[in-house]
């Protein structure tokens, strides 16, 4: 694939790992997202691997270029990398410089957060998640329009470049009613752990994704975050499929895979 990741606005999926033991056996890998968004380098969820494969990557991802690091929330397969990535954002604590986002049970005191003390006044700016939040990094403004269903504090994310929601990331949760109305992203990134639903557990599955999609109407849907039965139903026909179904395009992504905004 051509180096597309210079583009203005662009997206590199260091990983697309989901559940724990895709993780932990890194049947797929647990990097997190690269954006390139309005000339910004912004990491969302560095789990576990995210600085190896940020670097290994082709064309190679410089961590000491980072304008901004998010966590939506604090779970391992999403924070594995924080203090590693924040370490290299600001040049071993050299220099202090760049932004991080994320929830309070997260990065404040007292709550077991998941960012080593030492570190906690490298970045210029720490800003704590709120429900219909708004940030910005930059040209890039972001929102945080809902929280949701998923044992931690958890947020998803809308992205607005040249006032178009040009990116939205409906990160783990639980299906709810309504959920769709909060993403307007022209292109929508869905965490999807499980194949079949299940109730019980806090996470989307492969025909609440497609309900979504379907309501939402991005112009393209991106699959990731994938279970262990997921990425046993090969994700790249399940969006086949679902491209078909819905007459929406839908990519299963893959780990280092690039995509243009
Ligand atoms: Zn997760
Ligand atoms: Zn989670």
């Amino acid at each position: 694939m051509a180096d597309i990741i210079q583009a203005e606005n662009s997206i590199k999926f260091l990983g697309t790992a989901g559940a724990r033991f895709v993780m932990i056996k890194q049947l797929r890998s647990s990097g997190g997202t690269w954006l390139c968004l309005a000339g910004k380098n912004i990491l969302l969820d560095p789990g576990p691997g995210s600085l190896v494969r940020a670097t290994s990557s082709k064309p190679k991802l410089d961590p000491t270029k980072l304008d901004a690091i998010i966590i939506t929330h604090k779970h391992l397969d999403h924070t594995g990398d924080l203090s590693v990535m924040i370490e290299a954002m600001t040049e071993g604590g050299f220099k202090k410089r760049g932004l991080l986002f994320g929830p309070g049970d997260a990065l404040e005191d007292g709550k077991d957060p998941i960012l080593l003390k030492y570190l906690r006044g490298f970045p210029e700016k720490t800003e704590i998640f709120k429900e219909g939040g708004e940030y910005r990094i930059g040209d890039v403004s972001f929102s945080t329009p809902v929280r949701h269903i998923h044992g931690v504090e958890t947020y998803g994310l809308n992205f607005r470049v040249g006032g178009n929601d040009i990116l939205s990331v409906i990160t783990d949760t639980k299906y709810f009613e309504g959920i769709e109305k909060y993403y307007p992203g022209k292109v929508l990134i869905i965490n999807v752990v499980r194949f079949e639903v299940d109730p019980s557990l806090d996470h989307l599955s492969i025909p609440e994704a497609k309900r979504i999609i379907e309501k939402a109407k991005p112009q393209k849907a991106v699959i990731t975050h994938f279970g262990m039965k997921v990425v046993q139903a090969k994700p790249w026909e399940v969006a086949e499929a679902m491209t078909k179904e819905l007459g929406i395009e839908v990519i299963a992504a893959r780990d280092g895979m690039e995509l243009s905004l």
